[in-house]
């Protein structure tokens, strides 16, 4: 069973525009493997024989929380087509600057989403703050995982809101938290994740570019890390599920734990109960 904890789609009307607005804010340095909908992201899952994606939805305002909602339900319901409703998994998104983030919290969770999508650069946060805390507090007794952008990010490159040290702060200061550290643990910031990361309970995703997959650093990350804490990702659009899954290959030292690292453990930690073959 293959499960990509890492996935982004745009609305069929948007995803175009939003795509070009996020390669231009990286300078031309990232380029994207799919359109960006859902209907291209089902097409090639499919291809690729990847069983379930999560959406990872960003509230960039807290005003979105609903529409997120509502959509979540969409893509759940059947509303999105059948085949949505069989291999995806929607995550939501609370904004940290939400004044109802608590409830809006419990009522994610209450619905059956299991997990929200953070992102410090688009929803502004310093993740070991004192407000954050709480705000993992409250996810952590929902029970609910929470999937986190770490690390440099493209568009923003001189703010360490959500580097590895701070993620080593938050997974010490909230015990329990199911935390995905995206980027296996600090997109660009691989050393800082093997100090402060490398070996704790924390999950780390394997999404990375593809000019990243040969380097030393994330290699070591993905040889280092307990193995029972690597989950596949590949942050679709911007990998492709091939290149993805070779990355992994590349880091595992036995069918087994290529199997844990693909979909084994993203299986336990999401509930998953069995494979949702095409
Ligand atoms: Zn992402």
């Amino acid at each position: 069973m293959v499960v990509d904890v890492h996935v982004h789609t745009f609305p069929d009307n948007l995803a175009i525009r939003a795509l070009q607005k996020l390669v231009d804010k990286a300078d031309n340095r990232i380029t994207t493997v799919g359109d960006g909908t859902v209907g291209g992201l089902l097409k090639q899952m499919r291809a690729a024989a990847v069983d379930y994606a999560v959406v990872c939805p960003i509230a960039t305002r807290p005003a979105q929380f609903a529409g997120i909602l509502a959509e979540a339900d969409a893509l759940r319901s059947g509303e999105r087509g059948a085949e949505a409703a069989a291999h995806l998994i929607p995550f939501a998104s609370v904004h940290p600057d939400d004044e109802a983030r608590f409830s809006h919290l419990r009522q994610v969770a209450e619905r059956g989403i299991r997990g929200i999508k953070l992102h410090p650069y688009y929803q502004p946060c310093v993740v070991d703050s004192s407000e954050m805390l709480e705000y993992f507090r409250c996810c952590r007794d929902l029970g609910l995982v929470v999937q986190c952008h770490c690390g440099f990010d493209i568009g923003f490159p001189l703010d360490p809101v959500c580097n590895p040290a701070r993620i080593g702060r938050v997974i010490r200061s909230v015990p329990g938290l199911r935390l995905i550290a995206a980027h296996l643990g600090g997109w660009l910031q691989w050393e800082e994740a093997l100090s402060h990361l490398v070996g704790q309970d924390i999950y780390l995703d394997t999404s990375i570019l593809p000019m990243n997959a040969t380097e030393d650093a994330p290699q070591r990350v993905l040889r280092e890390h307990p193995v029972d804490r690597l989950l596949f990702a590949t942050d679709w659009p911007w990998l492709s599920f091939g290149e993805g899954i070779d990355f992994v290959r590349s880091g595992m030292g036995s069918l087994a734990h290529e199997q844990l690292v693909l979909g084994g453990n993203a299986a336990r930690l999401l509930g998953i109960k069995k494979p949702a073959p095409w």
